[in-house]
Parts: structure tokens; C-alpha cells; sequence
């Protein structure tokens, strides 16, 4: 595995949050409120409805709501975010948001029931919940070395392993696209066809990137149009690595989604399958924020406008 695909254990200093600064920035229910009216808010300054115009709020009691404090007019921050239909306090989506911005591989239903109290069910239609805001969907790749390749995940294997064969349906293909010591995506394909497969690689990698792959043949007209530039390494022939020709980058995504789906999720439904490589990819994405990650997760609940 190549070094930049690996995780830092050790989390410097200035990159750690702890559960000790969880419970003093977000004792309570309220404060988890004020945070979300903050990000939504700023200053305490939001559009009135009925004064048309930008004004001062305040909070109305111990509602969720805020009222305008010219007219009264009242707005509710919560509204078009996970948290809006929930009865589950404040807190506890905050504490699961926690959870999963400071794991390295990925965090079970059944360890936040155990650590919030709240049912199995609950537990998971959370995580359901903030997965769906992990998406790096617009997400563009480029530069010198970006590598492309394409696994299966799930489902059970019929015959050995490597690319699936029949009586294996229920793997789901999946592509993926990693700029080498950069970012990363992850995306499920209906299908391994050089339609499907280049498709996500023309929507993610800027023209003019220098594209890495093996010699799946799904690739051969990568380089048509001189759109990117083609490498590619030659597996079937026993090599894996000559000079900069390797797909190292995304093999150690493959391994750490892998890892992770085997060991934390055991089993993974393919309708699912996309929330939790938007997991990987976001945590991948961020790995060298320590466990600043809960903040990523919580900005984009407290912006997210269904
Ligand atoms: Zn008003």
C-alpha cells in the first residue's frame, strides 16, 4: 500500500477534538440549536418573511423556533435539515455525528445505541441520515496522476476471487478515481462497460489529466480525442509497479472501503452501497484533519435545505 493512502493514528494537537471539547462546546440540546441557528444565521441576522427585509432574531423560549425582533415573525432553523422530523434530542444526532467524524474505519449502529440509549432502529436510521450528507458528488480530479480502477463489492462469491463471473449477480461494480496524495470518489456503476466506467471518469477528472489505470479492457479508448493522457500498468503480466506506473492510490481506497464494509458493516444492502463509499470518501478526503471531520459532517447538516 502507498504511504499517502495510510492513516495517521496520532492526531497532532492542533487537529484533535477531544469528548472533552464536545461536552464543553455542546453541553446541551440548546447550545446544539444555537450552533445550527449560528451556521444559518449569522449574527442572529436572517431574511423576515414579513418585513422583507434582513433582521435581527432572537430565541423563542425553549422552542425551536426564532422570532424577528422587529415583527415577531417567527423561522425555524431546523427546518430542511435531518434533525427537522426527529424526536431524537439534539444532542444525541451531534454525539453520532461525533462518533463518525473521529473513527478511522467506520462506526456501528450497535455502538451508538450502546453509548446514546436510543433503539437499534433509531441508531441506524441516523447514520442513514448523516451518511446521506457525505456526497463529494461534484467533486473534480486532476493533475499529473490520477488513477482509475474498478472493483465489486458485496454479495456472495460463487468461484474464487477477482473480477466476478456467472452466478456472482450480486456484486455491485464500483469505480474509482484517486488523485495520487489527493482526493478521492467512489461510485457505484450498474455495470463494469467502458460506457459505464469512462462515463464517471469524463464527469470527475479535468481533460488534460494524466490517467492511470490496469489493462481492463473497458479502458482502451480512455485516450480517444486526446482528452487525457493513457498509463497503464500490466497485472495480468505479474507487474504491479514500474517507475510511476502503479495504481497503488486506489488500491489502498479499495482496501480501506473493504476493510471497513467487512469489519464494521458486515453486510452491505447495494442500494446503500453508495452512502457508505461517500463515507469512505469523505473520511479519505479529510484525513489529515484529525478529527476535525465532525465539524465538516456538522457544517453541512446545519446548512442542508431539502
Ligand atoms: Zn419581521
Amino acid at each position: 500500500m502507498a504511504n499517502d493512502s495510510k492513516v495517521k493514528q496520532h492526531i497532532p494537537k492542533e487537529l484533535r477534538y477531544s469528548m472533552r471539547d464536545f461536552n464543553l462546546e455542546f453541553p446541551n440540546d440548546s447550545a446544539c440549536l444555537q450552533y445550527i441557528a449560528d451556521q444559518k444565521y449569522p449574527e442572529g441576522r436572517a431574511q423576515c418573511a414579513k418585513c422583507k427585509q434582513v433582521r435581527k432574531h432572537h430565541r423563542v423560549g425553549n422552542r425551536t423556533a426564532y422570532a424577528c425582533d422587529y415583527c415577531g415573525s417567527q423561522i425555524y432553523p431546523l427546518v430542511g435539515t435531518i434533525f427537522e422530523k426527529s424526536t431524537t434530542p439534539l444532542k444525541t444526532w451531534f454525539y453520532a455525528m461525533y462518533l463518525i467524524g473521529s473513527t478511522r474505519c467506520g462506526i456501528s449502529a450497535k455502538q451508538v445505541q450502546r453509548e446514546t440509549g436510543v433503539t437499534y432502529k433509531t441508531a441506524w436510521r441516523m447514520f442513514k441520515q448523516i451518511r446521506s450528507l457525505l456526497s463529494e458528488g461534484d467533486l473534480q480530479l486532476e493533475g499529473p496522476t490520477v488513477e482509475v480502477d474498478e472493483t465489486y463489492v458485496g454479495g456472495v462469491r460463487k468461484y474464487g476471487v477477482g473480477r466476478p463471473m456467472r452466478g456472482d449477480k450480486k456484486k455491485t461494480a464500483v469505480v474509482g478515481i484517486v488523485q495520487r496524495r489527493g482526493m478521492a470518489i467512489a461510485k457505484v456503476v450498474s455495470d463494469a462497460t467502458a460506457k459505464r466506467l469512462l462515463g464517471v471518469v469524463r464527469k470527475h477528472v479535468t481533460p488534460g489529466s494524466t490517467v492511470y489505470t490496469d489493462e481492463f479492457p473497458s479502458y482502451n479508448t480512455l485516450a480517444k480525442g486526446r482528452r487525457y493522457i493513457h498509463r497503464r500498468i500490466r497485472h495480468a503480466a505479474g507487474i504491479y509497479v514500474k517507475g510511476d506506473i502503479h495504481t497503488n492510490s486506489v488500491e489502498g481506497l479499495w482496501s480501506l472501503i473493504k476493510r471497513g464494509i467487512g469489519g464494521v458493516y458486515h453486510h452491505v444492502d447495494p442500494e446503500y452501497l453508495q452512502h457508505y463509499l461517500d463515507e469512505y470518501c469523505f473520511r479519505y478526503n479529510r484525513r489529515h484533519s484529525g478529527n476535525q471531520q465532525f465539524k465538516a459532517i456538522l457544517l453541512r447538516a446545519s446548512r442542508q435545505v431539502s
